[in-house]
């Protein structure tokens, strides 16, 4: 049991209540409906126990609309009637902050008053890493006796019933700004230096503050997020965020304990052809060519194992982690972490350079005056430009090439990082 859980002894008196799908690309958050809902039952007198739950899906699911994000609570029943006053108020408010009218969007609440079971705790790490259906998530509210509420297809079960499920053994929190409502699709308005100041006395308690002095705590999209600090602790994000100066009111804010940064969402695998499209893993294979740019910068290898090989791509968002791809060389070992997306391609995030395998040059010997000579013609042997003399049958000159790489672990930029994935800098503190 995931120390985050309430333990089995304590289940009789908690409500988990998850939900997932009420935003689209043009606006909403899920994170922002769940921070109105627990400002709603805090104000009816219901207690929340621990934090919220920010749980990443996994990335490469093809419905998600931008970070696959679900999110789950646990309501304390300390009093007659509270199961039914939380259901009210929750559903009325998924029903008000959905964005009902996009296609896209198909919510699903789930309410579950049990024990988190292994069942569940497994269909949740299967939502993180691989796809599930539908009929699935269904089938296994219906075992636990969980509630399900689904608007439109109700897609959003899926997510719901994930976040209330997801172990965290790893985990980190993050703090989330949100902004008013009538700025909502504007220039986001928070002062640079003070987020820069913020990352000096924070890093690396908290982290992906900044990339090369540019500020990536603030999205791009048009929903009602402001900026978002990651860390290690609920002190740590706070701290940060008392020490942002933002140039626009913020309408509230609110921690989630999360998945996130945690490669909660990377599976193993016995060998690259048992991978499969939509899925995320951790694979240790060789470099079996030379990587190349194609249209657009994407930087483009193959690894291969005993099993089979596959496509890899540093897109070209990883910026400056392309020229550490671009470096690599055939017969280097790797560990490489990603997922399959939509082409086959496996999309790298993270490297591990087990072994870097000597690469030559050969070059034409050199004369008796010391000038390196040129070929002659085929099988002519060689020419001194210098003295003209000539040779024949001695061998090219072999020559070991200087690589620009060390062994160790190479890592995509903070802007272009995945929710999931787990920064350096946290699997060196781990260690
Ligand atoms: P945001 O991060 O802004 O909240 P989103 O990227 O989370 O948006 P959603 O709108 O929640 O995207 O859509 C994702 C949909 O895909 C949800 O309906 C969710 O239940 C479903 N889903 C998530 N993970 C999986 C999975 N592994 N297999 C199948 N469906 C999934």
């Amino acid at each position: 049991m995931a120390d985050d859980h309430p333990g089995d002894a304590m289940y009789n008196n908690i409500l988990h209540v998850g939900f997932d799908d009420t935003d689209s690309s043009s606006g909403m958050c899920t994170t922002y409906v769940c921070a109105v809902v627990l400002e709603r039952l805090k104000a009816c007198g219901m207690t929340i126990r621990g934090e919220a739950r920010l749980i990443r899906l996994n990335p490469f699911a093809p419905y998600k609309t931008r970070g696959n994000g679900a999110v789950s609570f646990s309501v304390v029943l300390d009093g007659a009637g509270v199961v039914e006053r939380v259901k009210k108020i929750v559903l009325a408010t998924v029903e008000e902050y959905s964005q009902m009218d996009d296609p896209s969007t198909n919510p699903g609440v789930v309410f579950y008053h049990g024990p988190i079971t292994e069942d569940l705790q497994e269909y949740s790490l299967r939502t993180v890493q691989s796809m599930v259906t539908l009929e699935e998530a269904e089938k296994l509210a219906q075992k636990i006796e969980a509630e399900v509420f689904k608007y439109k297809n109700g897609r959003g079960v899926i997510g719901a019933l994930a976040a209330i499920g997801c172990p965290l053994i790893d985990k980190t929190y993050e703090l989330i700004a949100y902004r008013e409502v009538h700025n909502y699709g504007k220039v986001r308005r928070v002062n640079e230096d003070s987020v820069r100041l913020m990352d000096r006395a924070t890093y690396p308690s908290t982290f992906d503050n900044l990339y090369e002095d540019h500020i990536t705590i603030t999205p791009h999209t048009p929903c009602p997020v402001l900026y978002g600090i990651r860390g290690e602790s609920k002190e740590a994000v706070y701290r940060a965020h008392n020490l942002v100066k933002s140039e626009e009111p913020i309408e509230r804010f609110m921690v989630f304990l999360s998945n996130q940064h945690t490669d909660m969402h990377l599976q193993n695998t016995d060998g690259i052809a048992g991978m499969e499209q939509y899925q995320c893993y951790r694979v240790a294979g060789e470099v079996n060519s030379t990587p190349y740019v194609i249209e657009g910068g994407h930087v483009i290898f193959n690894l291969k194992d005993k099993s089979g090989e596959i496509e890899c791509a540093a897109y070209e968002p990883t910026k400056g982690f392309r020229d550490t791809v671009r470096g690599l060389a055939p017969g280097d070992d790797l560990i490489v972490y990603g997922g399959i997306g939509d082409k086959g391609t496996l999309n790298v995030e993270k490297i591990q350079i087990l072994h870097l395998e000597p690469q030559y040059r050969y070059l034409n010997p050199r004369c008796k005056c010391g000038k390196r000579m040129k070929s002659a013609g085929k099988d002519k042997g060689y020419k001194c430009p210098r003295c003209s003399d000539r040779i024949t049958d001695v061998p090219k000159e072999k020559m070991e090439v200087q690589r620009n790489l060390e062994k160790g672990y190479y890592e995509v930029p903070p802007s272009a990082r995945r929710h999931l994935s787990k920064p350096l800098i946290r699997i060196q503190r781990h260690k």
